[in-house]
């Protein structure tokens, strides 16, 4: 049945709020845009629901988490483990023994509820970073939609060889619930090089989504550098790797990419955070996307991401929250208010907004289906409650700069209502 939403303001990803602004939504596709009026000249009998003071506003795509990691504060305090600030290697190492802690059947219940954190703030999509593949009929149920790229890592030949058959198997699935696989070599201090250029072409020829931490922390410029550091020293030694460290390759995290199949279009890059203009000019060049996680740099303490330098050189942006080992909440509202405090130089609150709409769906791949409110697309929209009279063009700013803590009233998917309070 047909449907024509309604509310003081429409808000698209790519335009100024529309006062009165309406859509017409049929069998879960929103078929026109326009205002309550307009909309009603044109489907006279269809049923309107006036949400009255709020917006509506294009569902949210967290372009960058670990869902099975929703539970990491509970786990990491039954574990003793500290969560005072540290250095990204303590992080890592931390993690290591969190996870070696639980029960990896654990992550079943995490991801549901990774899950549900994700729709209450507002989000239709996330892309999700798989590493225990069984966790995948976590999803299979669920209204959420996007990516879940199960990931890869390791040095051992024996230990990837094993892993690319056990993946090689889950991929014939395709996916599971609304969600597609895609591929996700960890990293390029985490994996073995042979085994990372395997991946990439695997990515290429099958045409999977595939994304990778890249250009994180200092720690890993050491090591592409000169074979040294705090990963080599500490991480090597600790998940006994250390016959595994690399000669000197004196490369830029970006440049060892390429060396290895992994910078072509559409590649997922994320964090970003060391990247120097030459990288980013050959980013742009090869059309590969990349996600930023200001609030998990921040507690990570690796630095900000170069974003004026992302912006002018045309690489294509989007925004994730990372997991909740490295951040308080899976919200892109939380991650929208701190991005506006801290990229407050480079870019207005709208294109903050495009950064978890329209960018969000061009790196999953699903720009055809979410990320704006236009005719063709997923009648899928969160409704916005407001709770003072602003004026339009103070609109977006407002609901970007106080999101921290905000849940929509209202999430429709597909046409559905997923929840409502
Ligand atoms: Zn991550």
């Amino acid at each position: 049945m047909a449907l024509i939403h309604t509310a003081k303001y429409l808000l698209a990803a790519s335009g100024s709020p529309l006062e009165g602004g309406a859509l017409l939504e049929d069998q879960g596709r929103i078929v026109e845009v326009g205002s309550l009026k307009q909309l009603q000249k044109s489907a006279p009998l269809v049923e309107i629901v006036d949400y009255g003071a709020a917006v509506l506003l294009p569902a949210f795509i967290n372009a960058h988490t670990h869902l099975e990691l929703s539970h990491y504060p509970a786990w990491a305090s039954a574990a003793g483990v500290g969560s005072a600030p540290c250095s990204f290697v303590d992080w890592i190492l931390r993690l290591i023994q969190v996870k070696r802690s639980i029960q990896h059947e654990a992550m079943h219940a995490a991801i549901k509820s990774g899950i549900r954190m994700s729709l209450e703030a507002g989000s239709a999509a996330v892309g999700d970073i798989l590493s225990w593949y069984d966790g995948r009929s976590a999803f299979a149920e669920t209204p959420l939609t996007g990516r879940i790229f199960l990931e890869s890592l390791g040095q051992d030949v024996g230990v990837t060889q094993q892993q690319f058959k056990r993946l090689s198997k889950v991929l014939k699935e395709q996916g599971s619930g609304r969600f597609e696989f895609g591929l996700s070599p960890h990293s390029p201090y985490t994996i073995r090089p042979q085994y990372l250029r395997q991946l990439f072409e695997h990515a290429q020829q099958q045409q999977l989504g595939c994304t990778i931490h890249i250009a994180e922390s200092p720690a890993e410029l050491a090591f592409l550098d000169n074979g040294d550091g705090e990963l080599i020293e500490r991480l090597y030694s600790a998940v006994n790797w250390y016959q595994h460290r690399p000669e000197p390759r004196h490369l830029r995290p970006i440049e060892y990419l390429a060396e290895h199949g992994g910078l072509f279009k559409d590649q997922l890059l994320v964090h970003g955070v060391q990247l120097v203009d030459s990288e980013i000019d050959a980013i742009a060049a090869a059309g590969a996307q990349l996600v930023l996680c200001p609030r998990s740099n921040a507690q990570l303490r690796v630095g900000t991401a170069p974003v004026a330098k992302f912006k002018k050189a045309g690489v294509k942006l989007a925004l994730g929250t990372d997991s909740l080992a490295s951040n308080r909440s899976l919200s892109l509202w939380d991650e929208l208010a701190f991005a506006a405090e801290v990229y407050s130089d480079s870019f207005s609150a709208q294109e903050l907004l495009g950064l978890a709409t329209t960018g969000g769906a061009a790196a999953l791949g699903l720009q055809t289906q979410l990320g704006n409110l236009q005719p063709g697309l997923k009648a899928s929209f969160q409704v916005i409650p407001l709770t003072e009279q602003l004026k339009p063009h103070k609109l977006i700013e407002t609901l970007i700069h106080t999101g921290e803590g905000r849940q929509p009233q209202a999430l429709i998917l597909d046409g559905q209502l997923v929840k409502s309070d």
